[in-house]
C-alpha cells in the first residue's frame, strides 16, 4: 500500500509592537515577572481591550508578504478555556472571519498554500520549579499572528523548508525578530498519514517544538510511528502529543480539542476590523524586497551562483553587508567570495552573529582595495582579515603594525632569491636538467623567507630571470 504523509504547520510570531494588542503594557523582552502587567492584561473585571493600530498595521503587511487576501471585514472571537496562565480564562482570537486568507509562498518552485492569517492575544507564561509552579503574566496580551498552511506539505523535510521560508519572509518585512529562544517564533504542526488518493486519515498534533530541526524530527519519528500503526492494522488517534527532544520521541499528552470545545463567540467589547482599501494600498509600499526576490535579482545583477546568492539573501543584515561593500568595491563574485569563505567561516568557529562583528563592509572593502593595489598578497589578506575580525581594527592600522606590507622591490627580492638559490644547488641542477616543477619549490621558500609577503609573480618572474630564462 502506498502511503504518504499530509502535514499541517500553525506558526505563531511575536509582532514588533512596543504595546500590547490591547493596553498600553510594554512588550520587552526579560523584564521581571509580572511587572508589565495592568487590569485589562490581567483580567480584572470592569476592564475594556482598546485594539493597537500598530498591531493591524504589522499583521496586515505580513500578510500581504505571504500573499494573502486582507479581508475588508474581520472579527474577534473568545476563545474560552481554563488555564491558570491565561487569567480571563478565555484568548481572544480570530475564529471564522480572520484577517487575511488565501496566501502562499514558494518552495523551489512548489507553492504551499496558507489557509490564514489571524490575529490573537498571547497567554502568560507557567515556570515549574522547587516544588512550586509560578506565573509570569508579563505574556499575556503580547500581540501574535497565527499562520495557518493548507495541508500540502508531504515531508518534514518540506516542513523545514517551509518553516525556514517563512521565518526569512517575517524577518525581511521587519514585523517580527523571529527569536526562537525568546519565544517570538513557535509552532505546532499537524500530521496524518493517507493512502494515496484518498481522504485525510486521523490528525495529530505536536506541541513543544522548540527549533525547526525538533520540528523535522519530531516529524520523523511520527510518520513512522503512524505508518506502522496502520500497517499492524490498528487506528490512529486524533489526539495532541509532545515531542521529547532527548529522547526523540513524541508522547500523547491528551485528546485533541476540536473547535466546538472552546465555545467560540464574537468578542463582545470589540468592533469588528474594518480595513479600508487604502490602508492596504498605502502598506504595501511597505513590504520590502523578500528574500526570494533578492536572490533572483544578485545571480541576475551580479552574475553570482543560485547557491551563493541564496546565502547572501538567508538574512536581510546579510545582504544588506553585501550590497554596502558594493558601494565601494564593484566586484560582486570578489566580495561574494570573502563573505561566504571568509566571514562566515569565522562566524561559525567563533559562534558569533553578524550583528555581533566586528567587521564592517567599509574595513572589507579597504582591505580589498590594498590588495588590488598590491600593498598585500591576497593570502596575506587572509591574515590580515583575521584580525579585523578579531580587533575590528583598521586594516591599513594592522598591516603597519604587523610589517605586512608586500615586497615589490627587484633589490629586496634578489637578495631573497639569491639566498634560497644559494642554499639549494639541486634545485638549480634539476631545473637545468628540465625538471621544471623545481621552480615551484624555489618560490615555497621564498615565501617561507618573507612570510608571505614577497609579490608573487614578482618574485616568480626574478627567480626565472636568474635561473636563466630569457623574460
Ligand atoms: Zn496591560
Amino acid at each position: 500500500m502506498n502511503l504518504e504523509a499530509v502535514i499541517g504547520l500553525e506558526v505563531h510570531c511575536q509582532l514588533a509592537s512596543c504595546s500590547k494588542i490591547f493596553c498600553s503594557c510594554p512588550t520587552k523582552f526579560g523584564a521581571l515577572p509580572n511587572t508589565q502587567v495592568c487590569p485589562v492584561c490581567l483580567g480584572l473585571p470592569g476592564v475594556l481591550p482598546v485594539f493597537n493600530k500598530r498591531v493591524l498595521e504589522l499583521a496586515i503587511i505580513s500578510g500581504l508578504a505571504l500573499s494573502c487576501k486582507i479581508n475588508n471585514h474581520s472579527r474577534f472571537h473568545r476563545k474560552n478555556y481554563f488555564y491558570p496562565d491565561l487569567p480571563k480564562a478565555y484568548q481572544i482570537s480570530q475564529y471564522d472571519e480572520p484577517l487575511a486568507t488565501g496566501g502562499s509562498i514558494n518552495l523551489d518552485g512548489k507553492k504551499i498554500g496558507i489557509t490564514r492569517l489571524h490575529l490573537e492575544e498571547d497567554a502568560g507564561k507557567l515556570m515549574h520549579a522547587e516544588g512550586a509552579s509560578l506565573v509570569d503574566f508579563n505574556r499575556c496580551g503580547i500581540p501574535l499572528i497565527e499562520i495557518v498552511s493548507e495541508p500540502d506539505i508531504r515531508s518534514p523535510e518540506e516542513a523545514y523548508a517551509y518553516l525556514t521560508e517563512i521565518k526569512a519572509i517575517l524577518q525581511y518585512t521587519e514585523v517580527s525578530n523571529c527569536n526562537m529562544e525568546e519565544g517570538s517564533l513557535r509552532c505546532d504542526v499537524n500530521v496524518s498519514i493517507r493512502r494515496e488518493g484518498e481522504g485525510l486519515g486521523e490528525k495529530v498534533e505536536i506541541k513543544n517544538l522548540n527549533s525547526f530541526r525538533g520540528v523535522e524530527k519530531a516529524l520523523h519519528y511520527e510518520i513512522e510511528r503512524q505508518i506502522e500503526v496502520i500497517k499492524s492494522g490498528r487506528k490512529v488517534f486524533q489526539e495532541t502529543r509532545l515531542f521529547d527532544e532527548k529522547k526523540q520521541v513524541t508522547f500523547t499528552m491528551r485528546a485533541k480539542e476540536e473547535a466546538k470545545d472552546y465555545r467560540y463567540f464574537p468578542e463582545p467589547d470589540l468592533l469588528p476590523l474594518i480595513v479600508e482599501k487604502e490602508q492596504i494600498e498605502s502598506l504595501k509600499s511597505q513590504v520590502p524586497e523578500l528574500a526570494s526576490q533578492k536572490k533572483e535579482r544578485f545571480m541576475k545583477d551580479y552574475g553570482l551562483s543560485e547557491y551563493d546568492a541564496k546565502i547572501l539573501t538567508s538574512t536581510k543584515e546579510m545582504a544588506i553587508f553585501f550590497e554596502t561593500c558594493l558601494r565601494s568595491y564593484d566586484k560582486p563574485k570578489i566580495v561574494n567570495n570573502w563573505i561566504t569563505t571568509e566571514l562566515l567561516g569565522l562566524l561559525a568557529e567563533k559562534k558569533k552573529k553578524l550583528a555581533d562583528s566586528l567587521v564592517k563592509p567599509e574595513l572589507l572593502t579597504k582591505m580589498l582595495l590594498l590588495i588590488d593595489d598590491g600593498v598585500i598578497s591576497g593570502k596575506i589578506g587572509k591574515d590580515v582579515f583575521a584580525e579585523i575580525f578579531a580587533s575590528g581594527k583598521d586594516p591599513e592600522e594592522i598591516i603597519k603594525e604587523k610589517g605586512l606590507v608586500q615586497i615589490k622591490d627587484t633589490d629586496s627580492l634578489y637578495l631573497v632569491i639569491d639566498e634560497v638559490l644559494s642554499e639549494n644547488p639541486q634545485a638549480i641542477k634539476d631545473y637545468q636538467e628540465g625538471k621544471k616543477k623545481a621552480v615551484g619549490s624555489l618560490i615555497g621558500q621564498i615565501m617561507k623567507k618573507t612570510m608571505g609577503r614577497a609579490n608573487p609573480e614578482l618574485a616568480n618572474q626574478l627567480l626565472l630571470k636568474r635561473l636563466g630564462e630569457d623574460i
